[in-house]
């Protein structure tokens, strides 16, 4: 898809951020480009309008997980939250409902939480009970998956609940990473590769 090829060059890659030895996909550059913004949207929507998609799910919060190029333990607190951008738009096209996934303390209503372990640490996800139903398809999007540890986390909260999830889908893969191993034979797509 020669989209593709627009996708991959709006992508910034800025070296050591936010720490040394990182090299940070920096897709801010992305929406600047409102054609590859929009390509991005419609590569997805093609891709899951006809798949009787009734819920789109993102996480949005801080950043705490690195390239993990290097062991790192901080979180990345002050990187801006990314994933409820592509989210919303492929909610609204496909005509599912958008659940966000939250860390601890954001959500108000009621919540089932999500423990996952990361190489050094822990953190969780939350979703508010009732959000989404038995047997509802989902699908699980995000900007970019690493090590893979949060989209599983997302898939788990998802099919705690009774849902099926459909695919994963992010903008970025880190394919040296091996997260798609961690997602439990669950399919991604994904756009762009990164190595
Ligand atoms: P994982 O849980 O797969 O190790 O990490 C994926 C999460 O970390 C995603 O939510 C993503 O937003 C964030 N992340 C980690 N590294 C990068 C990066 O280089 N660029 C961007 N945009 N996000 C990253």
């Amino acid at each position: 898809d020669p989209r593709v090829t627009r996708i991959k060059r709006s992508i910034r890659v800025v070296p050591d951020f936010p720490k040394p030895g990182i090299m940070f996909q920096d897709i801010t550059t992305l929406l600047l480009d409102p054609q590859a913004f929009k390509d991005t949207v419609d590569m997805f929507v093609e891709r899951y309008k006809d798949k009787n998609i009734s819920v789109v799910a993102a996480r949005a919060g801080e950043d705490r997980n690195p390239t993990l190029e290097f062991p790192i333990t901080e979180s990345l607190a002050g990187i801006e939250a990314r994933g409820f951008i592509f989210g919303p738009p492929i909610a609204l096209a496909t005509g599912a409902k958008f659940v966000p996934l939250r860390k601890p303390k954001k959500l108000p209503g009621e919540v089932i939480s999500e423990e996952y372990i990361l190489e050094y640490g822990r953190d969780c996800l939350q979703m508010h009970v009732g959000a989404v139903k038995a047997g509802e398809r989902a699908l699980v999007v995000d900007d970019l998956i690493a090590t893979g540890g949060t989209l599983c986390a997302a898939m788990n909260l998802l099919e705690r609940v009774g849902a099926h999830v459909v695919e994963c889908a992010c903008v970025i893969e880190l394919p040296d990473l091996k997260g798609r191993e961690r997602l439990n034979g669950k399919p991604l797509y994904v756009l762009v590769e990164s190595h």
